[in-house]
């Protein structure tokens, strides 16, 4: 299949030129190489970045390296932390409205969705500027009259955040307040297909009091900026999200220095579905865990494992309502499944429905890129007598493609679920207790959601089993990630001598 990409201009949408920012100053790249970004959704130029290079990441990494060795920000209180990133919060959400727009035209997701994104966002900043006050240590007093033992949290140092283009401003923002709640210094690198958000999130930070050097915002592809951001000796920890691939270079990057490193990568998440289950409901859920963000979401719940008895009625009520989705323009508030985000992935997307259907899956709705006359769309998918052992089935497709596998006994569902190599959420449905908690004790997932499905709060932790990651973001352990801790240990009085005579 090839693509056509038909171009629709965007109502007084002007190109942006962005700069990159460096020691608190916004400079061009090294090279003076830009990137032209293509609404997905439009087809046409919407954003200009700078192509940073190896260069543009040495400045910046030692930017971070001079705030944090010698700058302010590690040494001011908590309080004064916090209360710079309450006031970034709100100047979040007063400019959620230009962040979501950046964020649809770039991403091709629909302003409504993106809008609830910034929501999340500012009260993701809210939730760690609560933390910062809270970041503690242990003391013991129990270790004899000689001995008092303190144990430090002190921030790690420089960090490198690498984030994906699926969910531009919400997972920059799952990382950085943290890291600078903790009063680390950073290298910041968005996507290139989607940096417009984080640049502006610059913009907010320099208002909102974060001095000069503490937050360096750098733009570029990852083999040229991302790859020195995970390499350089100066570089403490790096904290990336993206896909599994990437993770895997990353943390092998990472181990030449033996940083610290967080990963929050890729995910094949089940839903498994029993006869007892409120089915209204269910099919509601499969629908939006399915096409939420056209199903580019590490969290979508791509593989549905149903009950042998419900399987054929819910996959023909899955594939009536899904007939039903809008999906459409980003910009127009109806939209709820926007653009796919490059026409080389829409090729990919439909290439897995293809190899599935020659290996004897059944399409039941969709199937097609969808020509709306503008941009690239697939059209919501679900392929029913999927077997497990199938691509579709055990692969991220990053698509609105729906697999529909079976099952006849708990023991069955649970090895399906766990016989892949992600691990990063499941849904269970049942109103039987000891089903929904079996299930939740069993599957290998880092959130297991019972009779609901993507439902999450800043204070819930997420992340990964296995190959969907390392570590997890959010909760109320999220500052303590970006600490290394130190041990004081204090003697009174005089010591048992070894050879000096007492
Ligand atoms: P990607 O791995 O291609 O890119 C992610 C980031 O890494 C980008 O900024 C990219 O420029 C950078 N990068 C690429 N090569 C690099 C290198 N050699 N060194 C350093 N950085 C490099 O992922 P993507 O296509 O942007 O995002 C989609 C993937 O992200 C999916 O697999 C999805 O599941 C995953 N994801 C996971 C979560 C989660 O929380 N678990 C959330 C969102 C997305």
């Amino acid at each position: 299949m090839t693509v056509l990409v038909k171009p629709k201009p965007i109502e007084g949408h002007k190109v942006r030129a962005f700069q990159m920012l460096i020691d608190g100053k916004w400079v061009d790249s090294a090279e003076g190489r830009t990137i032209e970004r293509v609404a997905p959704g439009h087809g046409v130029t919407v954003s200009r970045y700078q192509a940073g290079t190896k260069a543009d990441a040495e400045k910046a990494i030692a930017a971070a390296r001079r705030a944090f060795d010698e700058g302010a920000w590690p040494r001011m209180t908590a309080s004064e932390r916090s209360l710079v990133l309450l006031r970034a919060a709100d100047m979040i959400a007063e400019r959620a409205d230009e962040l979501a727009y950046l964020d649809a035209i770039e991403s091709g997701k629909p302003i409504s969705q993106a809008k609830g994104e910034l929501g999340g966002a500012a009260d993701i900043w809210r939730y760690a500027a609560a933390l910062a006050r809270d970041l503690h240590g242990e003391s013991y007093n129990t270790l004899g009259d000689g001995t008092l033992g303190v144990v430090l949290r002190e921030a790690i140092g420089v960090v490198s955040i690498i984030t994906p283009w699926n969910f531009p401003f919400l997972i920059v923002s799952q990382k950085l307040p943290f890291a600078l709640a903790a009063g680390c210094t950073t290298v910041v690198k968005p996507s290139e297909l989607t940096s417009a958000s984080t640049l502006l999130l610059g913009e907010i930070l320099e208002a909102a009091g974060v001095p000069s050097g503490v937050v360096n915002i750098i733009t570029g592809t990852g083999p040229e900026v991302g790859a020195p951001m995970t390499t350089h000796p100066d570089v403490d920890m790096v904290s990336f999200t993206g896909s599994t691939g990437v993770g895997r270079l990353t943390m092998a990057n990472a181990a030449q220095t033996l940083k610290k490193v967080s990963l929050e990568l890729g995910g094949k998440n089940p839903q498994i579905v029993f006869p007892d289950a409120n089915l209204d409901e269910f099919i509601d859920a499969a629908v939006f865990g399915a096409y939420f963000n056209a199903g580019e979401c590490c969290n979508a719940g791509s593989r549905l494992i149903l009950h042998r008895d419900i399987a054929d009625e819910v996959t023909r009520r899955i594939a009536a309502l899904s007939a039903k989705v809008k999906v459409g323009d980003p910009l127009d508030p109806e939209t709820q499944v926007g653009a796919i985000i490059t026409p080389q992935h829409l090729e990919k997307i439909a290439g897995y429905v293809s190899a599935a259907s020659r290996d004897g899956a059944a399409v039941a709705h969709g199937g097609t890129a969808l020509d709306l006359g503008m941009g690239q769309f697939m059209a919501p998918t679900i392929l029913s007598s999927v077997r497990p052992d199938m691509a579709v089935a055990r692969e991220e497709v990053f698509g609105p493609v729906l697999s529909v596998l079976t099952f006849e006994t708990t023991e069955e569902a649970i090895r399906i679920a766990n016989a892949i190599d992600y691990g990063l959420s499941a849904g269970v449905w049942s109103r039987d207790f000891d089903t929904c908690l079996t299930i939740g004790r069993r599957v290998r997932a880092g959130t297991i959601w019972m009779n609901t499905f993507m439902d999450g709060a800043s204070e819930l932790p997420f992340g990964g089993y296995r190959q969907s990651g390392l570590g997890r973001e959010l909760g109320r352990h999220a500052v303590e990630d970006y600490t290394e801790t130190k041990t004081l240990n204090m003697h009174m009085g005089a010591r048992t001598g070894w050879w000096m005579p007492r």
